[in-house]
């Protein structure tokens, strides 16, 4: 589609959504207090006028303030992770799973998945939609899907070993932990077919990405999605460019604001992803804050599409720590680990509080190879203590950051099956 016929349909679309959502207790009280009527969205840019949707706000309508359809209407009902307090509920009408299975299999497609496909689905299954919504988009591709879902590992493997699944599905970090177990169960990567990952549901970096390449043998792809506005499936990289994630946009209508003042930004600056669904029936969101940093771009594609592509989330705005003044992410530090030769991609971060003051400290886990030839050395203390210091600098330099560092010893830090936990925060005791 041309991006004249793509913004015509987006146009008709957001009407329909508009007039949709305005049935919803939230937005149709929030009509009336700011005298707007679905009538009033005229073009894609009326919108500019509509204030955001939080995250906050959509917590505080639980549990179904955005519902614009009769309760009846609603066939399924997934959550967020609510790590504090109740989740937000993500409810879904028939014809809205169809679209998700729909939009799932438009990008697996997009990522190199065929039909003739053994798709290995590692994501966890339940309230959270990784496990249920990769596995109906992968089925009516026609795939064949492995609904393995988080944990047991050792059998994971074995499975992907006996079945020869082409296809992973599962958060980076638990891929990573998937290949950390087929290295230790001696199995040279010739046993397994896989040549392509499906990652998401956490933010992860380019280091991340090669490190669990190298370690499965295999291509991966980014997956970006939220419960909110569906699940996984909302854009992801073509197999062919892998620069940036594909947004569905006939489906999406993606906006860049300036998190701080709440402006639009020109397509290439960073700043936090907004997003309005133009096809969600039970529940429409008009100018979501996804709170996910990223950039846009409508430039063609090598792969051909036309739709405009994201950046890669570089981190999550609710992430940022502040150490002594100094703002930081989780993924920033992430990247900065991944490119010392002597650690192994697993990391845990520590923030306490001590006399008013936060003080992080960055446990890291040092490559097994490298920690058994300086074991019993005399030089063995050392060498541990330059690594210390080095990573430190390296913090330091481009970061800004002073962090005590602490090297664990090989498979020390806990493994994800999931959503890793990279932060732990002792601040409140
Ligand atoms: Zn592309």
């Amino acid at each position: 589609m041309s991006r004249a016929e793509l913004e015509s349909l987006q146009l008709q679309r957001l009407k329909e959504t508009v007039l949709r959502a305005s049935k919803s207790p939230y937005y149709g009280s929030l009509f009336k207090s700011l005298g707007l009527s679905p009538e009033s969205f005229t073009s894609l840019d009326s919108l500019g006028a509509f204030p955001f949707t939080t995250k906050k706000q959509l917590r505080d309508s639980y549990p179904f303030g955005t519902l614009a359809v009769a309760p009846d209407e609603v066939v399924r009902v997934h959550a967020s992770s609510g790590t504090r307090g109740k989740p937000t509920l993500a409810p879904y009408t028939s014809n809205d799973l169809r679209t998700w299975a729909t939009l799932v299999a438009r990008s697996l497609r997009a990522a190199g998945v065929r039909q003739r496909d053994i798709v290995h689905n590692a994501y966890g299954y339940g309230l959270f939609t990784g496990g249920i919504g990769l596995h109906y988009g992968a089925e009516l591709l026609g795939a064949t899907v492995i609904p393995a879902g988080a944990g047991r590992t050792a059998q994971q493997i074995t499975l992907l070993e006996d079945l020869g699944a082409r296809v992973l599905c599962s958060t980076p970090s638990y891929a990573l932990n998937i290949g950390y177990a087929m290295e230790e169960s001696q199995k040279p990567l010739s046993n397994f077919k896989l040549e392509i990952g499906i990652f998401g549901a956490e933010p992860w970096t380019e280091p991340m990405r090669q490190q669990i390449e190298r370690k499965l043998g295999i291509k991966a792809v980014d997956i970006y999605g939220m419960s909110e506005l569906m699940g996984p499936g909302v854009a992801i990289e073509c197999l062919e460019a892998r620069l940036g994630l594909h947004i569905w946009e006939d489906h999406f209508l993606p906006e860049v604001i300036d998190p701080q003042s709440g402006l639009v930004l020109p397509d290439g600056e960073e700043g936090e992803l907004v997003m309005t669904t133009l096809t969600k029936e039970a529940a429409p969101l008009l100018r979501l804050r996804t709170g996910d940093l990223t950039a846009l771009t409508r430039e063609s594609c090598s792969c051909g599409r036309t739709m405009s592509r994201m950046t890669r989330v570089r981190a999550r705005i609710d992430d940022m720590i502040i150490v002594r003044g100094v703002n930081v992410y989780p993924s920033e530090i992430e990247n900065i680990l991944l490119q010392v030769d002597e650690l192994a991609p697993h990391y845990l971060l520590i923030l306490r509080r001590e006399k008013a003051l936060d003080e992080l400290s960055v446990q890291v886990e040092i490559k097994e190879e490298i920690q058994s030839s300086w074991t019993n050395t005399e030089h063995e203390s050392t060498k541990l203590r330059e690594l210390e210091q080095r990573i430190g600098q390296l913090l330091k330099e481009h970061l800004g950051l002073t962090a005590g560092v602490e090297l664990a010893p090989s498979r020390s830090i806990g493994r994800s099956e999931g959503k890793a936990c990279r932060l732990v925060d002792l601040r409140q005791g």
